[in-house]
């Protein structure tokens, strides 16, 4: 009857969403322990100029897990923001990068390379975050300009007059900033007026279309006028193809990542 099959879609309805918070809560158990269990560790990707030069690396997070296996950053990030475990995630992702650092010091061609590091909203809300940032560096003894923090645009939007005095305050210390994604977050441009941000990383999801979408080409060329008049340097992520590459460069993007001149390996690999 339909009121037996009501029941019975309400019934199928709840225990679904049931499943999905014991799930949710168990990742979020497991994402606990991750730390500890040492299962967190950093991959890096190279960032090239025109010249194909590398100029720094960006530290990927990544997630092992003895059941579940290899867990994205995308899938796992959200949920760790949303459990406020993202905190001790980017305390572990900074740790990690400033101690990569300390080791490329003594590395002929490594000691040029800047770490650029994503930082959560969450995160960088923290009142601590300028300091914390600043003790890694002062007691690694590590040149600050190596260290590059990736904000995205929301974070710089909803908290505008803290997010101002926080990026100059890592600026007065040496150390430099990116908006990442940028273009997928907010269409209200004013925001940059006040922001002393070093570069502008152009969203992948704009690089992709380049080369058969003219929209996408119009997207990225403004990106990189606008780069170009508030002297900010602009990177582009996501390039896979050598076409992408060499319209990017027509267009006067400064830098590069993307599968085709790198991909994502251990430290070791580097
Ligand atoms: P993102 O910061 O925009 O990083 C770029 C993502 O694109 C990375 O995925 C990278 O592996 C991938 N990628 C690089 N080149 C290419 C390419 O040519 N083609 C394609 N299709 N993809 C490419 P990943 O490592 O899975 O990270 C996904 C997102 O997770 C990152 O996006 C970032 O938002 C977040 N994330 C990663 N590590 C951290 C971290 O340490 N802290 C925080 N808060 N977020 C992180
Ligand atoms: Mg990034
Ligand atoms: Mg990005
Ligand atoms: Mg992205």
């Amino acid at each position: 009857t339909a009121k037996r099959d009501g029941k019975n879609t309400v019934r199928f309805y709840n225990e679904s969403l049931q499943d999905m918070t014991k799930q949710r809560f168990q990742m979020i158990q497991y994402l606990k322990e991750s730390i500890l269990k040492n299962e967190l560790f950093l991959n890096y990707q190279k960032q090239f100029d025109k010249d194909k030069n590398v100029v720094g690396v960006e530290a990927l997070v990544r997630w092992n897990h003895p059941t579940l296996g290899l867990v994205s950053p995308a899938e796992f990030i959200p949920l760790a923001e949303e459990s406020g475990i993202i905190k001790e995630i980017g305390a572990f992702v900074l740790e990690s990068a400033t101690s990569e650092l300390l080791l490329w010091k003594s590395d002929r061609i490594k000691k040029e390379w800047r770490i650029s590091v994503n930082v959560s909203p969450l995160q960088f809300k923290e009142s601590s975050f300028v300091d914390t940032i600043n003790k890694l560096i002062t007691s690694k003894n590590l040149d600050p300009s190596k260290l590059r923090i990736e904000l995205t645009e929301g974070v710089l939007i909803e908290n505008k007059e803290k997010a101002i005095d926080k990026i100059r305050d890592l600026k007065n210390f040496g150390i430099s900033t990116s908006i990442d994604d940028f273009g997928t977050g907010y269409s209200n441009l004013s925001y940059l007026k006040n922001l002393q941000i070093d570069e502008l990383k152009i969203d992948q999801s704009f690089v992709f279309g380049l080369g058969q979408n003219s929209s996408d080409r119009a997207i990225v060329n403004s990106i990189i006028m606008l780069g170009e008049e508030f002297n900010f340097e602009v990177i582009a992520e996501g390039v896979e193809t050598i076409e992408q590459f060499e319209i990017l460069k027509e267009l006067g993007c400064n830098y590069f990542q993307g599968y085709l001149l790198a991909r994502p390996c251990k430290a070791e690999e580097l």
